[in-house]
């Protein structure tokens, strides 16, 4: 992987990193905010609003199948065409999981994330346990996220930069088969599309 993650990269990130700090302290210093809501900003923005791109980008593939065959061509493409930009010079490439594949995303040399669709990347996802440990021991650090594979299953592990980002489109759950594309958008978290989990089978209805 030649040119994976010039200085420039990185230093831009750092640099930002810096500003923002530098931003919350004086807002909390003029008593405008706590810290407290900013952490809740910042959750929102990992949880659920970041990710709501991400969501609507795998319901449309799971109800329209020739959108699922763009997607998995052309992912910058795909996700353009719902009106989500990719990041600057950055592709963004889709793997589907499968009953017999299972594709996780890391950034083993810093935390690039393709955040146009899934929002700021989880502090786990930058941490240096999880991006050294993914591609060593992918099963274990899986099952650490409560996902146990069976043994046939093939776990393929990819590695993030600011070339090339990679989203992961789950698997259906069963049990869906009669819900909307809206209702959809609902069922799917963050972590199933970094490859860290499934997604369940909603609760039958009573
Ligand atoms: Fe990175």
């Amino acid at each position: 992987m030649s040119g994976h993650h010039d200085d420039g990269h990185t230093h831009e990130q750092n640099e930002a990193e810096l500003r923002t700090k530098a931003l919350e302290s004086l807002l909390v210093e003029k008593g405008i905010v706590s810290t407290d809501v900013i952490d809740d900003v910042v959750r929102a923005y990992e949880q659920d609003i970041g990710p709501m791109n991400g969501a609507k980008v795998v319901a449309r593939a799971w109800t329209d199948p020739d959108y699922r065959e763009r997607l998995l061509k052309d992912g910058t493409m795909a996700i353009a065409e719902l009106g989500f930009q990719g990041a600057q010079g950055s592709e963004i490439v889709v793997l589907e999981n499968t009953p017999e594949t299972h594709n996780m995303v890391v950034c083993t040399l810093c935390s690039c994330y393709p955040w146009p669709i899934l929002g700021l990347p989880p502090t786990w996802y930058k941490s240096e346990a999880y991006r050294s440990r993914a591609v060593i021991q992918p099963r274990a650090v899986l099952s650490e996220f409560g996902l146990e594979l069976d043994e046939s299953v093939e776990v393929r592990v990819w590695d993030s930069n600011s070339d090339v980002r990679y989203m992961v489109l789950p698997e259906r759950p069963e049990g869906t088969e009669a819900m909307s594309e809206e209702e959809l958008v609902g069922l799917v978290k963050r972590d199933s599309m970094i490859g860290v989990a499934k997604i369940p089978s909603p609760a039958p209805a009573v």
